[in-house]
């Protein structure tokens, strides 16, 4: 990753009109804002524009409106709750370009914040189309990006725009890349990446790029059901891809070339039912699955060796939970190695950064997500990252 311009660089921009790409994208329900998490996160960006005396213009896509105008994706939807957040008044402007945005933002004071309309209500915003990124740039002096959940989609108003203002990096943005940095980018070893979930089939790319990064490979959840039965452990009724097995095998090689030691259960967590509590609810060696049973989380012996295997790591990188966490008591391996990544990171041994909708659930639920060094609430973004992708909205924002 180069180097990028963040709001150090600004410079003098008192009465300067900054477009700002953040993410609105928040869940509705009944009509007002869910869940208020996405807004906060542009707070110190906003806030700081502001007080520099710049014109403060929101862009940001709101739903899936495939360049039709929806009125029930209207960003006015979400002014409301946005200055709430904010505790400053928020105008709402009907456009993110053209006449009418520039009509209106003209009437703005240095210092003033706008929220303009969802850019996708336009066709050419997905598209990266040259002359709407244009159309918005004349509504601005200059394009900070905040949006790295957007930040993987080259889009006019997260890629095209940087190209034609001077492009910075918001103060989310730059935490989040700062950390992503660090935890994969140019790391302190050992690193070890914790990879769980469902299914290997959406995390090939990820566990590919990560053999030849880390130095412990840690695979729980549904998908190390896939590994273990390509290492001819019978695994009974277990969520498993059986048609990946040979994938699995070449991960294993591959991780095997590269002198990345990969962690699968020894002992793991089964029963015969899927349900909170189930009578058939039994700890067993991993070798030892009966035919009629589901693994569904890594036993507790586990849990231990991966403990002490963090212990001695210096850097943790975390997408996935271990087991089915959202019912008890298959949260257990992950609350735990959670936790113990949390007091390693609270104690200064560990740079700990974890992503991912379910992840976050569970960090969440283990009530740890605060002592994480970093948490990042991007989805494809944060698992693009993993797999090593460019990410289009960063590369833009990188100096020449
Ligand atoms: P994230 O959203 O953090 O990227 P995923 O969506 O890949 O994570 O995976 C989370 C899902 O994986 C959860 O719904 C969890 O219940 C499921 N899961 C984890 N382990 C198992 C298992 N052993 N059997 C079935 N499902 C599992
Ligand atoms: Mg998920």
């Amino acid at each position: 990753m180069g180097s990028f311009r963040t709001l150090d660089d600004l410079g003098d921009i008192s009465g300067k009109r900054a477009l700002v790409r953040v993410d609105l994208n928040v869940p509705m329900q009944e009509g007002s804002v869910s869940d208020d998490t996405r807004l906060r996160a542009t707070l110190p960006t906003v806030t700081e524009l502001a007080d520099k005396g710049a014109i403060v213009l929101l862009l940001a896509h709101f739903g899936r409106p495939k360049g039709e105008k929806r009125p029930d994706m209207s960003l006015s939807l979400v002014t409301r709750a946005y200055e709430n957040v904010l505790g400053r008044p928020v105008r709402f402007v009907g456009a993110c370009e053209g006449q009418l945005a520039k009509d209106n933002v003209a009437t703005l004071r240095p210092g003033d914040i706008a929220i303009l309309e969802n850019t996708r209500f336009h066709k050419g915003e997905e598209k990266n189309d040259p002359e709407l990124a244009k159309a918005m740039a004349e509504t601005g002096d200059l394009y900070v990006n905040d949006a790295f959940s957007a930040a993987h989609r080259a889009h006019a108003s997260t890629e095209g725009l940087a190209h034609l203002l001077p492009a910075f990096a918001g103060r989310a943005m730059e935490a989040e890349l700062t950390a992503l940095e660090k935890a994969l980018g140019n790391p302190q070893r050992p690193v070890a990446a914790v990879v769980g979930g469902a299914k290997v089939s959406t995390k090939l790319d990820v566990l590919k790029n990560l053999v030849g990064k880390v130095d412990h490979l840690i695979i729980g959840g549904g998908m190390a059901n896939t590994f273990l039965a390509a290492r001819g452990v019978a695994i009974g009724n277990s969520l498993a891809e059986r048609d990946l097995t040979g994938t699995a095998e070449e991960i294993l090689d591959a991780a095997d070339k590269a002198n990345c030691t990969v962690h699968l259960p020894y002992d793991v967590v089964v029963a015969k039912e899927f349900a909170a509590n189930p009578p058939s609810l039994r700890i067993c060696n991993v070798h030892e699955v009966a035919e009629d049973e589901m693994i569904l989380d890594i036993g507790p012996a586990a849990v231990e060796a991966l403990a002490d295997a963090l212990k001695t790591c210096r850097t943790l990188v975390w997408n996935g939970p271990l087991g089915a966490f959202e019912t008890p008591p298959f949260d257990a391996a992950t609350v735990a190695l959670a936790r113990t990544a949390a007091a390693l990171t609270q104690e200064g041994s560990l740079v700990s950064v974890a992503g991912g909708g379910d992840t976050v659930a569970a960090l969440n639920q283990a009530g740890v997500a605060e002592d994480f060094t970093f948490v990042s609430t991007a989805g494809g973004a944060f698992l693009e990252w993993m797999e090593g992708k460019e990410l289009p909205g960063v590369k833009a924002l990188e100096r020449a």
